[in-house]
């Protein structure tokens, strides 16, 4: 496979898209050559913005040919560097696929381009009285094309599951260039292999996802926000239990006093409340009733008895409970500026106790000079682990350190029968830890199937694994 692109190449690509469908200037490359991780120098040879599925699949047909790399491209908001393009490949942008069309409120699905920004779909689910429940801080930016090629989960997966749990039919271009159609919104469908599924979280190296048939739901009820301060991280895992068998939870997610005092320091939010604990939970659950609302501060009150909960807050009103919100939401745009290594491990939800007992001995024992920043969707058993670069130290010799440690960390993720890689995907940044999650049999199946869909290794190539 070839990264070159000279310039009789680029001459034949300009014919098989429209006057604004390809782009070499400075600005689109540095643009369109990295994602929200800052690890690597964007350098690729041309930026291809198609403007329909035939050109998609005309574009991965000549790449074909002539064995050229294809980094498909969504919103870049990706933290795994799976839709970096560093060594002069052909990125394939999806941001005109852009169209959302054929509701069917009998089926509640839709149809959307892979390139539909998530708040889009989310605002055109509203306007139908329905709901797209996937959602996270980078909604404004990630694509539902991206979501699906990293299976995306977020903060409402405890009530609604990850992104694969709404796709009902799909749309791909195989790296052969072969268009597939997938399930086409069928809910019962055992007529052999999943394909769909087996695309749902494959980052780009097996095909283009062009298009997306939606699920939507009906939209949930009244809710209400609370922000618990707790003294430990096991005292965190005692409110989810607590809370899980009282309430409906819509969403549990946790922070550390650093994540918080970093945004309200950054973004001008006031704390939750006066006391200061080592670390927040934050729940969001259903309150149809005055039955539910006395059930959560009962609830709360035990946990308050039980040494669990030092002090909360209750959501009055929707603005406050989307403030409350943003105390968790703005933590990872906040702690960008100082380009953090993120770890996004899991595991059951019975064993995160001990895990986070494993790993904050690993940290704590490794990285005493660095400030560790802790958040993540607690109540699935995912943990982002962020450790944040020393104005000081050289990039290199910081991820180089954090490669380190990382090996311990993941090797206690291992004893657990953890993920290194819960919700963000692998793509550049955690390739060298695959096997700490998934067996060398695995493995090798993978790099197989790859071969299948991609024949000549054009897709994505380099990215979760060497095939
Ligand atoms: C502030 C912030 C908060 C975040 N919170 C969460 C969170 O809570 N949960 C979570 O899961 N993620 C989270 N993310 C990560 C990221 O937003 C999600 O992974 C998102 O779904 C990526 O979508 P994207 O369109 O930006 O994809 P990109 O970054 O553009 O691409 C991601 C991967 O998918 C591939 N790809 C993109 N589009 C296509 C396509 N059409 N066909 C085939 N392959 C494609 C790329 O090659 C790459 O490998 C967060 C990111 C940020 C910046």
């Amino acid at each position: 496979v070839t990264s070159l692109l000279p310039a009789a190449r680029l001459d034949e690509l300009a014919c098989l898209v429209d006057e604004r469908g390809l782009r070499t200037d400075a600005d689109a490359l540095e643009q369109f050559g990295r994602d929200w991780t800052r690890a690597h120098t964007p350098a690729p040879g041309a930026v291809v913005l198609p403007a329909s599925i035939e050109e998609v699949q005309a574009i991965v047909r000549w790449a074909r040919e002539h064995r050229v790399a294809i980094v498909p491209s969504g919103g870049r908001s990706g933290l795994s560097a799976g839709a970096v393009a560093c060594a002069g490949e052909l990125v394939l942008a999806l941001d005109r696929l852009n169209t959302i069309s054929d509701f069917n409120a009998t089926d509640r699905t839709v149809r959307c381009g892979a390139g539909v920004i998530t708040a889009q779909l989310q605002a055109f689910a509203e306007e139908q009285g329905l709901f797209y429940p996937v959602d996270f801080a980078s909604s404004g930016s990630s694509q539902i094309g991206g979501n699906i090629a990293t299976n995306a989960g977020g903060i409402k997966v405890i009530r609604y599951g990850m992104t694969r749990d709404w796709v009902a039919g799909l749309k791909v271009v195989t790296g052969a260039g072969e268009l597939l159609d997938l399930n086409r919104g069928l809910i019962k469908n055992n007529a052999g292999y999943d394909l769909r599924h087996l695309m749902i979280g494959s980052e780009g190296t097996l095909g283009i996802i062009v298009e997306a048939l939606i699920t939507l739901q009906a939209p949930p009820g009244a809710r209400a926000v609370m922000v618990l301060g707790t003294p430990d991280m096991a005292a965190v895992m005692e409110v989810l239990a607590a809370f899980r068998d009282r309430v409906t939870l819509e969403a549990f997610e946790f922070f550390s006093e650093e994540a918080l005092a970093k945004v309200v320091e950054h973004q001008g939010l006031p704390r939750p409340f006066e006391t200061q604990s080592a670390y927040y939970a934050l729940l969001e659950f259903d309150t149809p009733d005055e039955e539910a609302q006395a059930a959560a501060l009962a609830c709360f009150e035990h946990c308050v008895e039980a040494g669990w909960v030092e002090d909360g807050v209750l959501s009055q009103s929707l603005q406050q409970a989307q403030a409350l919100w943003r105390l968790r939401e703005d933590i990872s745009e906040t702690i960008s500026r100082w380009t953090p290594y993120k770890n996004d491990i899991s595991t059951t939800v019975s064993r995160v106790p001990a895990l986070l007992a494993e790993v904050e001995e690993v940290v704590s024992a490794n990285y005493p000079d660095f400030e560790i920043i802790w958040f993540g969707h607690i109540g699935d058993g995912n943990v982002h682990l962020n450790v944040l670069k020393p104005e000081a130290m050289a990039m290199d010799e910081f991820q180089r350190r954090c490669g380190e440690v990382s090996e311990g960390v993941f090797d206690a993720v291992a004893r657990h029968g953890g993920s290194i890689s819960a919700e963000h995907g692998v793509g550049l940044l955690k390739k060298p830890y695959l096997r700490y999650s998934r067996s060398a049999a695995e493995i090798a199946l993978m790099a197989q199937i790859k071969r299948v869909f991609d024949p000549d290794g054009i897709m994505n190539p380099g990215k979760l694994l060497d095939a």
